[in-house]
């Protein structure tokens, strides 16, 4: 057992004295844990503040209360931290993974990335878990002695979800796990499922509140229908909102119990005691019960077939496709179109990498920019009745 953070850790969790360290050498903290520094430069980033204007599923101002990448992010690390404490894990990590595992996402949502994919498809791709980890290695510009936030490997490889064979080969350490068919750190295993757990949820309450998804479409998915007919039971005279509340933390609550007891059951028969030995052995352990898994499987073919599918989202979709691929296409004709520090990070990766890196230049200006900036840079280059003196004005 390992004391960290004032809580006890199983042999399993990571900690301080099982880290395998940061890319660049710096003395230890001396009032907090590393997962606690890593945490706390996260927040401090500057792409963690971006995060509050990007979309999740809904662009950020078309409605006050949709769930914006902050707050999922948050709502991440607040259900990843519970599991993480049941199960004697790391919290600070979970909650470092958790707070940063979005940093790398375009403006708009998946619609963003796709098309920011599209374009870069010719110059090696685009792929936000890859871009989060871009951002703490290398983007992030806070430090005299480094670039990037100097992360440890256990925060770099909980922010690195997936990957391809071929982007893990130029990733050393971190990108063996993809080569070689191994697990991340439990902390890792259980932010990727605190995350599912969390948007699925949440876009549920987001889209009954803006009338996207009705009860009666949702009694096609077992997760919601099994609780709304406890809850609808329980207080048959309450209004839509609190029946949906109810119906919704009873989801988290059911998901995350299941998580937390079938987790239980999967380290006691593999036994770790190390945090290798959980990346030695040959599948995750943290996992839902076999039933879960099958209705949350159900749940988000659902969400698929119905919400991220509605033609308002869809829409909005079309429309942030094409301010990415006009954005990208016009920057790459001229990069001196782009503002002097994203001409300045074209040059500095051109030397490095010939033309390819200006590309990944514009790629990384448009992937930091939030939805608003998208909008207002779109009007500004190509809305003719902005060809005034006030676009000088910075
Ligand atoms: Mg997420």
């Amino acid at each position: 057992m390992t004391q960290n953070s004032h809580l006890i850790l199983a042999p399993y969790a990571c900690s301080d004295a099982t880290s395998r360290g940061q890319l660049h050498n710096e003395n230890p903290p001396s009032h907090r844990t590393l997962y606690q520094r890593d945490r706390d430069r996260i927040i401090h980033s500057a792409a963690f503040r971006r995060l509050e204007y990007k979309t999740q599923v809904f662009v950020n101002h078309e409605g006050d209360l949709f769930r914006t990448r902050l707050t999922h992010s948050i709502e991440v690390a607040q259900i990843g931290r519970s599991i993480a404490r049941e199960l004697q894990l790391n919290e600070d990590l979970t909650e470092a993974i958790a707070l940063s595992h979005d940093l790398g996402h375009t403006p708009f949502g998946h619609a963003g990335q796709t098309a920011l994919n599209k374009c870069m498809k010719e110059y090696g791709g685009f792929e936000h878990n890859l871009q989060s980890l871009r951002i703490v290695d290398s983007l992030e510009e806070r430090y005299a002695d480094f670039k990037g936030i100097n992360l440890t490997f256990e925060s770099r490889e909980g922010i690195l979800k997936h990957c391809s064979v071929k982007n893990a080969k130029l990733l050393g350490e971190l990108g063996q796990r993809f080569l070689n068919n191994t697990q991340p750190s439990l902390e890792a295993q259980l932010t990727n499922l605190a995350d599912e757990i969390a948007y699925s949820n949440h876009d549920i309450d987001d889209g009954l509140r803006y009338g996207l998804l009705s009860f009666d479409e949702m009694m096609e998915a077992t997760l919601f229908r099994q609780q709304y007919e406890y809850v609808v039971k329980k207080y048959p005279d309450q209004n839509k909102r609190i029946l949906t509340h109810e119906i919704i933390r009873r989801m988290i609550s059911h998901m995350v119990v299941d998580l937390i007891e079938n987790s239980k059951k999967n380290i006691l028969s593999a036994n770790p005691q190390s945090p290798d030995d959980v990346r030695n052995h040959d599948k995750p352990l943290i996992a839902f019960s076999d039933e879960l898994q099958q209705q949350a499987t159900e749940l988000k073919q659902f969400m698929f077939k119905t919400l991220y599918r509605h033609y308002r989202v869809h829409r909005m979709s079309i429309k942030a496709s094409q301010t990415i691929t006009a954005l990208f296409d016009v920057f790459i004709k001229d990069l001196r179109i782009l503002p002097p520090e994203a001409q300045q990070h074209c040059r500095s990766l051109f030397e490095k990498e010939g033309d390819n890196g200006n590309i990944r230049g514009v790629a990384d200006y448009i992937a930091g920019m939030t939805d608003r900036f998208a909008i207002v840079e779109y009007e500004r280059i190509f809305n003719p009745r902005q060809l005034s003196m006030i676009n000088l004005i910075p």
